[in-house]
């Protein structure tokens, strides 16, 4: 079943249905990065502060994509995959650099990069009423569990989750349905009670449809469904956090309506 609202504008929270009958909703989840904060932006503005230039943040995508996809395997650890990362990039750009300035380098823009984060504004407004609203939240993610939770907590986000899922600990990354079960065990729900919401098609959305769950794909950029991929496989689409309520409260409300105010 397909739910593809049109952006919308920001809307307070107290704008939100706040009384609902969510007997088949228990819990939501997230995905961190680009989804609840925006690592981008903080990512390819500290890349550019760190080698002077704007212009190479694809090429560093593309080296990223390749050294995380053999985090996810088992090939590589975290503190090694980022020296090996860094390495790979500056050799692209001609710099071939030790172990040790890669290490430093990576240090250095690991840093100027947390300086950089902020959480996208319809975060907070979305957070605040599924916690009104009594729904459990968690944060599941493939990042390095020290890290994201050293995030969630700089950014205020702690006090609104109540459980965190950390491939490395679980052993199991995204679209593996493992991480997503995990989730809702420790949440004390089934899959089938449960939303997860990422800006990843594949990883986050259509990997939690497939765990059971419903899976909405946070389409923030708009981009375009060109192969049909997620019309084909039912997930939700959403171009916003802000759009989360109205998306709760119309697709549980065959299972559970809200009661007349
Ligand atoms: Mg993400």
């Amino acid at each position: 079943m397909e739910f593809a609202l049109a952006p919308t504008e920001p809307r307070n929270a107290q704008s939100y249905p706040t009384v609902w009958d969510r007997s088949d909703l228990r819990v939501v989840c997230f995905d961190i990065d680009d989804t609840l904060i925006d690592f981008t932006s903080a990512s390819r503005d500290a890349l550019a502060t760190m080698i002077g230039r704007d212009d190479m943040w694809p090429l560093w995508e593309c080296v990223t994509e390749a050294h995380v996809a053999m985090v996810v395997t088992g090939e590589l650890d975290y503190p090694t995959m980022h020296r090996k990362r860094t390495k790979a990039f500056l050799a692209e750009l001609g710099r071939h650099v030790s172990d040790h300035d890669a290490a430093r380098f990576e240090r250095s823009r690991a840093a100027e990069m947390r300086s950089g984060f902020r959480l996208f504004d319809d975060v907070l407004p979305c957070l605040d009423w599924l916690r009104t609203a009594g729904v459990s939240i968690a944060a599941v993610t493939n990042a390095s569990g020290s890290h994201q939770r050293a995030k969630l907590d700089a950014l205020g986000l702690g006090r609104f989750i109540d459980h965190v899922t950390i491939a490395g600990e679980v052993g199991a990354a995204k679209p593996d349905p493992m991480i997503f079960h995990s989730a809702c065990a420790a949440l004390d729900c089934e899959p089938s009670q449960a939303l997860h919401i990422g800006d990843r098609l594949h990883t986050d959305a259509i990997g939690a449809q497939s765990a059971g769950m419903r899976g909405v794909w946070l389409n923030r950029d708009g981009q375009q469904d060109t192969e049909g991929v997620a019309e084909e496989s039912g997930v939700l689409r959403l171009a916003s956090l802000a759009d989360i309520p109205e998306l709760v409260v119309c697709e549980f409300a065959q299972l559970g309506a809200p009661p007349p105010r």
